[in-house]
């Protein structure tokens, strides 16, 4: 068994690097991996290919290596990646500024530029290209395509995009509301709308993508009005360890009496703070399992949670008039069945019934959980961004 004709895609973090392989005519997963902890003393790789599997503890001291080790485990499994025939690589880019609003095929220029707009996403898109070239110098005759997080958000309304900032200001430093998860979003409301077998055009939706990153969007007839990421992924609901909205007052507070220097704050905001910041847990499963038990810690970052994505719900009813489906997505989104009925309880008025048994029912397909008679549709829909990825992938690469 070969991978010929398969799309590889990446997603290389700062200490991470995640890959599949997938078929792009049947949409299957041949292979599936991650690399945790590179740069650390100890790492750790899972690799799975056609059904079988390998985990194990190694010493991974940057991307390279972490290919090195991904490439022997593929010849293991009697695959020579390097001569295999992938038709093309998806790479996960985090931000693609005002220089991209589509998959790209990665050119030399490509890639400077994707450089020079690092400086807007500096815990991000160096590690994306640290992972584009450990990839290249492996595949150097294989399309490589970047898939830009921010892409599905680039024609947002102005309105939705900028912030209240002088705008001199703001257009010399690209300050401006971005947005995240795009690939996701675009996926789950087109699968959203397909999955109701109604026309996309046709369709208003707020998508809730909720993982360990958090993002909501308001998207009219498939094209997304607002969303709650905004120039970083820091802004909007609160996340698993970072704060979402939060008054910018509070970083000249911290810096005046506690001392703390920009990097502290960054740090703090971005990886201390959060469900994690507030309970001390950033998985979900955990904190659910502490409400129940009468944890107050856990039931307080619980209710601040819910608060925040109660609010970012009624403000995108209010912003798209009418609304058709409320699409949960991502890791709590398709599994915390009480997020789910706690986000939308008390909302008969507005058109929302949940139908608890509906809600109840776990899987990994799309499904509808409100009643048959609530006007809004309320959906779980799984989102696959390594799916949309490869599929971008081999539309460019294609070309
Ligand atoms: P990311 O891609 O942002 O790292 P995921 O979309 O994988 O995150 O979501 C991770 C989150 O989903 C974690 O907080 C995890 O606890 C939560 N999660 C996964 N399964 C369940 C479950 N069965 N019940 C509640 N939360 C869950």
């Amino acid at each position: 068994m070969t991978i010929e004709g398969s799309v590889l895609v990446v997603n290389a973090g700062s200490s991470s690097l995640k890959y599949q392989v997938l078929d792009p005519a049947t949409d299957e997963v041949i292979a599936d991996g991650l690399a945790e902890r590179i740069g650390e003393a100890t790492s750790s790789i899972k690799h799975w290919y056609r059904g079988s599997e390998v985990r194990r503890e190694v010493s991974l001291p940057d991307h390279r290596a972490a290919i090195a080790l991904v490439v022997d485990l593929f010849a293991a499994d009697g695959v020579d990646v390097a001569d295999s025939g992938l038709s093309a690589v998806g790479h996960r880019v985090v931000h693609g500024g005002r220089s991209f609003f589509a998959p790209t095929l990665i050119t030399d220029e490509v890639h400077s530029e994707i450089e020079r707009i690092s400086s807007l996403a500096p815990l991000h898109n160096p590690a994306n290209l640290i992972g584009i070239d450990a990839v290249t110098a492996l595949l150097p005759d294989v399309p490589a395509v970047a898939v830009f997080d921010t892409a599905f958000f680039s024609d947002l309304p102005d309105e939705a995009a900028l912030y209240a900032l002088d705008s001199a200001v703001a257009d010399e430093y690209a300050i401006r509301r971005y947005g995240f998860h795009g690939t996701s979003h675009e996926y789950v409301s087109a699968r959203a709308a397909e999955f109701l077998g109604r026309d996309l055009a046709e369709v208003n939706q707020i998508v809730l993508h909720l993982g360990n990153g958090a993002s909501a969007s308001a998207v009219r007839g498939g094209v997304p009005v607002d969303t709650t990421m905004g120039m970083t992924p820091l802004e909007g609901l609160v996340m698993g360890t970072r704060t979402g909205d939060i008054d910018a007052g509070i970083v000249f507070q911290l810096a005046r009496v506690a001392d703390m220097s920009i990097q502290d704050i960054d740090t703090l905001f971005n990886k201390r703070s959060g469900l994690k910041g507030l309970c001390g847990e950033n998985d979900f499963r955990a904190i659910l399992e502490r409400v129940d038990a009468g944890d107050e810690a856990a039931d307080r970052a619980y209710r601040v949670y819910l608060h925040r994505l109660r609010r970012y719900i009624g403000a995108y009813m209010i912003e798209l008039g009418r609304v058709d489906a409320i699409v949960f997505t991502a890791g709590v989104g398709e599994n915390a069945v009480p997020v789910r009925a706690d986000s939308l309880a008390g909302l008969e008025n507005y058109g929302i019934r949940i139908d608890a048994e509906r809600n109840a029912v776990r899987s990994d397909e799309p499904r509808v959980i409100s009643t048959d008679d609530s006007a809004v549709t309320v959906l779980v829909v799984p989102t696959n961004e390594e799916l949309a990825i490869a599929r971008a992938a081999v539309a460019v690469a294609g070309m």
